[in-house]
């Protein structure tokens, strides 16, 4: 059982998909810090990659990802040709790298069609080195036919992420996204069907309207859908931020203790339903390679969330798609047309981003420990006891301890790691447009 201790999670904290996060982003950076971090690559590096496809065939009212409508084929054929540019432009340099992952995510990667996302794959596959990578595309339930499931067997995609979050129709109705039950057994039936080997289902708590019960019969009827991976977040409702949420009914929304009950809930239905707890929002079952890099202490967090890839460079490709690389984070244009602009101009798209020090790779190695380990020698660290000051309501509630610069993050202290993790962070107090940890 969880314990609620609601002044710990009164101040909203990042995700830690990355450190700093994309909120200490600048404009201080921008083409030859792209053109740096992929020369940096050496011969024998093992690099991943993302690529982002901004459109959705419809959208939902909670969404906070950069998309847009895909109602205009011309929009869509056009943003995939400067796509295809921009990837034989780093291809060009990096192409001596080994690449080991793919994920295709946006936005939903099949609002384009079949045949336009397989010349998609075929370019990645053929411009960079790549012997069997691991590919991965996020799908959006609504409109997935069987081409498509016979495109991503016949392209090798082993990997795929459906965005279910919620199987009740009233639910579904008041976030914008009507997609019945059935639909999902069927996609299910396809990816199957189509040796998909590994299937994620994205869940929310904290929605409109949503009651336990609710929640419990979402989580129950998944189970018996059998995906391997679930991903379980709290909708974070941010109309300021994200206008497309005000058609939201902000009155029905559970409050911060039912939110807390519903994650609860989440957690013991997933563990008592077979999967074994990852991170602090993910489950796999337990032979899934999520949960066996969790076990054996090789679990990382990059943008894509909880992930068993090792790799320290990731690079981002599309508009707003950000890359990692071991000295700096860098993000591609929000704006589709700038994108546009400045790959037609045959410049890398990077207008934000930052440079991390010395001090930040510290950080952030620490962050992604206790995240994903759940213990990190912090002696590194040059405030050490201004964090130790900021975690004494975390060890008075003896949700963390420490071994001289050793911190520990105990089991009960799950739904507070972001809290915890946020005792770390140097950029929080200039950043406060998050979500709760919880
Ligand atoms: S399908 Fe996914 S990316 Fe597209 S609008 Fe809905 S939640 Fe956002």
């Amino acid at each position: 059982m969880w314990t609620y201790h609601p002044d710990l999670l009164a101040v909203p904290v990042p995700r830690y998909t990355s450190y700093p996060t994309a909120a200490a982003f600048d404009d201080r950076v921008g083409h030859a810090d792209m053109q740096a971090g992929l020369a940096g690559i050496a011969a024998d590096d093992t690099v991943s990659l993302y690529v982002h496809i901004p459109y959705c065939r419809q959208i939902c009212w909670y969404c906070g990802c950069n998309t847009g409508a895909a109602n205009r084929s011309a929009r869509l054929d056009a943003y995939l040709e400067r796509l295809e540019q921009e990837i034989a432009r780093v291809a060009d340099r990096v192409g001596h790298a080994r690449v080991g992952r793919i994920a295709f995510g946006g936005g939903s990667p099949n609002a384009v069609a079949p045949a336009q996302f397989a010349r998609l794959v075929d370019l990645v596959t053929t411009r960079f080195r790549c012997d069997d990578p691991v590919l991965s595309v996020e799908i959006d339930p609504r409109g997935f036919t069987a081409e498509w499931a016979a495109m991503l067997a016949a392209h090798r995609v082993s990997r795929v992420s459906l965005g279910v979050q919620t199987l009740d129709p009233a639910i579904q109705a008041a976030i914008g996204r009507v997609q019945p039950a059935d639909e999902i057994r069927r996609v299910m039936d396809l990816l199957r069907r189509a040796d998909i080997g590994s299937i994620n289902f994205d869940l929310m708590y904290g929605l409109p309207g949503q009651s336990e019960a609710a929640l419990e019969a979402t989580l129950v009827d998944s189970l018996a859908m059998a995906p391997d991976r679930f991903a379980v977040f709290g909708y974070a409702h941010v109309p300021a931020m994200i206008p497309r949420q005000r058609r939201i009914d902000a009155s029905a929304l559970p409050d911060a203790r039912a939110r807390f009950a519903q994650a609860a809930l989440a957690h013991a239905t997933l563990t008592a339903g077979g999967h074994v707890a990852i991170g602090f929002d993910h489950f796999a079952v337990p032979g899934d390679a999520l949960a066996l890099a969790s076990a054996n202490g090789t679990l990382r967090r990059n943008f894509q969330g909880f992930t068993e890839d090792q790799a320290t460079t990731l690079i981002g490709l599309g508009v707003s798609a950000i890359s990692e690389f071991p000295d700096r984070l860098l993000q591609n244009a929000k704006n589709t047309g700038r994108y546009h602009l400045l790959i037609a101009a045959g410049r890398f798209a990077t207008v934000r981003g930052l440079r991390r020090t010395a001090e930040d790779r510290v950080r952030a190695r620490a962050i992604e420990k206790i995240l994903t380990r759940g213990t990190a020698d912090l002696s590194g660290v040059a405030d050490l006891a201004g964090v130790r000051d900021r975690l004494t309501p975390f060890e008075r509630r003896q949700l963390v301890r420490w071994e001289g610069a050793t911190l520990w993050v105990l089991v009960e202290a799950r739904p507070y790691a972001r809290s915890i993790a946020a005792a770390v962070d140097q950029y929080q107090s200039a950043a406060r447009q998050f979500s709760t940890a919880v």
